[in-house]
């Protein structure tokens, strides 16, 4: 079944949970849970899988699934303005693997956890039986700006994409920096209303976006930045450059709906040294559409990764 109908059955079921945890404030459906500590603050929690076979290629060297792992966590951390505080990680190395490599992926784990802020503290290992996985935990807290959900995009906000999409699988995926500085220093300078990683591919988180909200976005294909791997990936699939930038996963940019205003600014500075565009608008109704080039319009269609369950 498609992962949004699990994720959905999922939600059914955690309900009852859910109603039952009362430090829960947001549960399943954003990037991270919202948690209020009994004491005082607030704590995000996110848990992601990286699987051989899935998400790296069998023989991908074991300092870039530990980093693609740590990386991936924190980005859900960065996609609700959060800082992160510590990870956890459960380790399943496949029966072939040696004690050289279980040493090295949990290094690149540990390496990986402390340059980004979030220590690893705590964890499991076990050998044997199935492919290569890391399961990862990352807990943060809101940033001076506050949590920013999925939820809030406003008609009339600007949306924007930090950095250039498309063809991480030439190697991106792998060694990508989670953009934790680039989310709090927009959560604390800008009125962000809405915020997500761009991890499934542009063209399906902008519809989880809009989804989110209740707004539809009208997606302006010419603003889309277009990655230099895309450009490389288009010459050997055949397929156009922004074909990858819509569509290709695992960019893990910051995807933010904000007042045009402040866009501008961001537009002309840069946020923390990286390039801020616009893609497009929110409007009212439920309906998202892409603009082409020469001004016509068609249905956004979610062409991103979806997982099979
Ligand atoms: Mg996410």
């Amino acid at each position: 079944m498609p992962e949004r109908e699990f994720i959905e059955y999922i939600r059914e079921l955690t309900a009852r949970n859910e109603a039952a945890c009362p430090w829960l404030e947001v549960g399943v459906g954003d990037d991270a849970a919202v948690v209020r500590t009994p004491g005082a603050g607030r704590l995000l929690v996110t848990t992601d899988m990286v699987v051989e076979g899935v998400h790296f290629v069998t023989g991908t060297g074991m300092e870039l699934v530990g980093h693609k792992a740590v990386a991936r966590g924190l980005s859900d951390i960065a996609a609700m303005a959060g800082r992160p505080l510590f990870t956890v990680a459960a380790v399943h190395l496949a029966p072939g693997s040696t004690d050289a490599d279980a040493r090295a992926l949990v290094r690149a784990i540990s390496e990986a956890a402390e340059r980004y802020g979030a220590p690893l503290i705590g964890g499991d290992v076990c050998r044997g039986g199935g492919a290569l996985n890391v399961t990862l935990t990352a807990v943060g807290t809101p940033g001076p700006g506050g949590v920013v959900l999925r939820s809030g995009a406003r008609t009339g906000d600007a949306v924007c994409v930090t950095g250039r999409l498309g063809a991480s699988i030439r190697g991106r995926h792998l060694t990508f920096a989670p953009r934790i500085r680039e989310a709090l220093a927009l959560g604390e300078g800008f009125d962000v209303h809405a915020l997500i990683d761009v991890s499934d591919g542009l063209s399906t988180d902008v519809l989880h976006l809009a989804e989110a909200s209740g707004v539809g976005v009208r997606l302006q294909e010419a603003a889309i930045p277009v990655s230099e791997d895309a450009e490389t990936q288009a010459r050997q699939t055949g397929r156009r450059p922004i074909e990858h930038a819509l569509d290709d996963g695992e960019d893990y940019e910051l995807l933010f709906c904000l007042p045009r205003k402040q866009a501008r600014a961001l537009v002309e500075r840069g946020l923390e040294g990286l390039e801020v565009t616009v893609v497009g608008e929110v409007v009212k109704g439920s309906e998202s559409c892409l603009i082409l080039p020469d001004g016509s319009r068609e249905p956004l269609r979610a062409g991103g990764w979806e997982y099979e369950v």
